[in-house]
């Protein structure tokens, strides 16, 4: 269902009414985990303000240690909901696991993390919703893996699938990952439905997150993912990679020249 093949006119997917794919390019902007509310709604309206179209936040957050900050959970998603109410931004979070799907009635698009793409319960589970699903590539996935993890998603009936880069596991060791740019040309060559990046985890520091958006945009993908905090040396989670609201601004104006010019 994912193949080109038989799907030959790219995917358009609709976000709340923000669209993705066949031209339509969306910007996912916010903090990585929702904190407080002054930090998700000070950070929401300061991207809404520079042109983001989709608001992001983690309520239920994937950490690798156990003793590392978890999220607020069900709260988050409130706060989520208030900052969608003060800037009309439609919202994107991520469900880490069935038992939490009953809070994201609200939700306009559920995020399936890199590290549950394989997670075949949870992705038929999803597969049954009427609601745009954004499906980040695992750590060491190849494309074919990632394509049946949508797979999973649409033959359970739910087609509103898109895809996102956020980065590899290589042997490189000086970023967190490497963001794999062919896999824009690669997956609009395989595949009908859209592909946005997501330098932010892809480098691990907001310095690379600018040269990479770019190289996303010039590579022709179909949207961004960013990190954006309004004080990143505070954040509870993923500060390093985080963008303040005037860099996140000045990015958006670039991003825009850059698109007006392909
Ligand atoms: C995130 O978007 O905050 C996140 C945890 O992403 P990933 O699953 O790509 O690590
Ligand atoms: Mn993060």
């Amino acid at each position: 269902k994912a193949n080109r093949k038989f799907h030959p006119d790219d995917s358009v997917i609709n976000v709340g009414g923000a669209l993705i794919g066949g031209g339509h390019f969306a910007v996912m902007a916010g903090p990585c985990s929702v904190e407080t509310p002054e930090q998700v709604i000070e950070t929401a309206k300061a991207c809404k303000e520079a042109g983001a179209t989709i608001l992001r936040g983690g309520a239920f957050k994937p950490r690798t240690s156990p003793y590392s900050f978890q999220g607020m959970g069900p709260e988050g998603l409130e706060l989520l909901e208030l900052a969608k109410k003060e800037t009309g931004l439609p919202i994107v979070s991520e469900v880490m696991d069935i038992s939490q799907l009953q809070y994201f009635d609200n939700v306009d698009m559920l995020q399936i993390g890199a590290r549950n793409m394989q997670n075949f319960t949870l992705l038929k589970e999803v597969g049954k919703l009427n609601k745009p699903i954004l499906l980040k590539r695992g750590l060491s996935s190849t494309y074919e893996e990632w394509l049946m993890a949508a797979e999973y998603i649409m033959s359970e009936g739910n087609e509103q699938v898109v895809l996102c880069e956020r980065g590899i596991r290589t042997f490189e060791t000086k970023t967190r990952n490497t963001l794999d740019v062919t896999a824009i040309p690669m997956m609009h060559e395989l595949s009908h439905l859209p592909i946005i990046m997501d330098p932010s985890h892809a480098a691990g520091m907001s310095r690379m997150v600018r040269p990479l958006s770019l190289a996303s945009v010039g590579g022709g993908a179909d949207g961004l993912m960013i990190e954006v905090h309004n004080d990143p040396s505070k954040a509870l989670c993923d500060g390093p990679q985080a963008l303040r609201p005037d860099q996140f601004t000045s990015l958006m104006k670039e991003v825009i020249a850059l698109r007006q010019a392909l």
